[in-house]
């Protein structure tokens, strides 16, 4: 054999094995099915979900005259039904389906409008196969997406009698949701639920507070994501972020709260994506806008908040996790980190609280209980306010009554002070008489 046949005959096994993998994967590809079609509602976003047999194969584009939304599944076969949508729906007219050839199938997105969309896949989890979503959302102008907060000034200064005096924000995020069911317990308790309970009781309980007020990231049963959560906290202006979670081990014994706040690692990752976006995102961090300042200083800005944040975000945690230990057992004794997308904004003390395991069947009996959730959110909100009784933001009306019960602590000790030194005046002075008395006395 020549060494030109040999070559030949290496080329034509390769192709021979090439055609053999093509055929495997699209024979694999072959037998994908719709198994379902859901959608989910949340304030800004509608999320369609195909629930499919295999990860699929699609594509995807839209059409106007009239607005549609097209998607083209290869080798799928459609069972199952289409939800019925209502005519009131915000952003969809109706869903249909149909054959294309012999081998895709077309499923079609009527929708209320030209509106922005996006698809991405999912992964099986406990709950759900291969899922296909698209996450319809109204087009916004790009100029509208920068959120800006305003300015948190530093320096800590006395309210005057023109300042106007704020509440204290606490963002309340419940996790997961839509969807997300988060972790399952054996009695099919889904966390999604039970987080979005306490989260409410949460905001009951801050609202309580004089000079406090809760804010919830969502307020139901829908998905939101988890840049997003952050993103509605800065827009409320937060001046704290709870999330609020049940953990889930497959040791059904394992038991007890954690709180967690961001690890340095999570940190240090963060600021390399803020640094990279500083340019188009114009943020403000504690007060100071990124996007003019020399790369070195940006860092060294971004650093110092983040450590600050940080620091704080653990002080806070420490005290809620000492307040929910009253209530129930603790996982582990001290505030943990991990890198939580949900827990990075640079400049929001952000802690997340696994309430309890729901993997633990006691524990899960526990979380789905109505008094012990208003227990867990009373032991947090105490330890909320401890955290803020002592470390105030300014201008909010509890740095202002925290000034004013100094003020007072101040006069009332200037008054025991004087009534002292007066005392100890007419003491001394008595005592001088006695002196003299005993002067005289002895000069006798
Ligand atoms: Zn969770």
């Amino acid at each position: 054999m020549t060494a030109t046949m040999q070559k030949y005959k290496d080329f034509t096994n390769k192709l021979i094995l090439f055609c053999a993998l093509f055929f495997c994967s699209s024979a694999w590809a072959a037998n994908n099915e719709i198994n379902g079609v859901r959608f989910w509602d949340a304030p800004d976003t509608t999320r369609i979900i195909l629930d499919l047999k295999n990860r699929p194969n699609f594509e995807s584009f839209r059409l106007a005259n009239p607005n549609r939304i097209i998607l083209d599944l290869n080798q799928t076969e459609f069972k199952g039904d289409v939800p019925y949508v209502k005519r009131s729906h915000r952003h969809i007219k109706n869903i249909r389906q149909a054959r294309r050839n012999n081998k895709s199938r077309r499923v079609v997105i009527d929708t209320k409008g030209l509106l922005d969309y996006r698809t991405y896949t999912l992964l099986p989890n406990k709950s759900y196969g291969h899922r296909l979503v698209i996450e319809l959302s109204k087009k916004e102008k790009k100029a509208n997406q920068v959120v800006h907060p305003e300015p948190k000034t530093n320096k800590r200064q006395a309210p005057t009698a023109h300042a106007r005096l704020r509440d204290i924000i606490i963002a309340i995020d419940a996790g997961h949701g839509g969807e997300d069911p988060g972790a399952i317990g054996k009695f099919k308790t889904q966390e999604k639920r039970i987080a979005l309970s306490i989260a409410k009781k949460l905001k009951r309980e801050i609202d309580k507070q004089k000079g406090m007020r809760g804010v919830l990231i969502r307020k139901g049963d829908y998905y939101i994501s988890l840049r997003k959560r952050m993103e509605i906290a800065r827009a409320a202006r937060a001046d704290m972020f709870v999330s609020i979670h049940a953990d889930a081990f497959k040791n059904p014994r394992v038991k007890g709260s954690s709180v967690f706040v961001l690890s340095a690692k999570g940190a240090s990752d963060e600021s390399a994506k803020w640094l990279a976006n500083r340019e188009n995102a114009s943020d403000l961090v504690g007060g100071v806008s990124l996007d003019d300042k020399e790369p070195v200083l940006a860092r060294v800005l971004l650093d110092l908040s983040q450590t600050a944040t940080i620091d704080a975000s653990t002080r806070a945690a420490s005290n809620i996790l000492s307040e929910i230990g009253k209530v129930g057992p603790v996982h582990k004794n001290k505030v943990q980190s991990a890198k939580f997308v949900v827990l990075k904004s640079p400049d929001i003390p952000s802690i997340l609280v696994e309430t309890a395991f729901i993997s633990n069947p006691q524990e899960e009996r526990r979380l789905k209980n109505g008094r012990y959730q208003d227990k867990l959110a009373k032991a947090i909100t105490r330890g909320v306010k401890r955290y803020f009784k002592k470390s105030p933001p300014p201008n909010t009306r509890l740095a202002a009554s925290n000034q004013r019960s100094t003020d007072n602590v101040v006069e009332e000790l200037s008054k025991e002070l004087s009534n002292n030194v007066l005392k100890e005046e007419t003491k001394t002075a008595s005592n001088n008489n006695n002196k003299n008395n005993l002067t005289s006395f002895a000069d006798i």
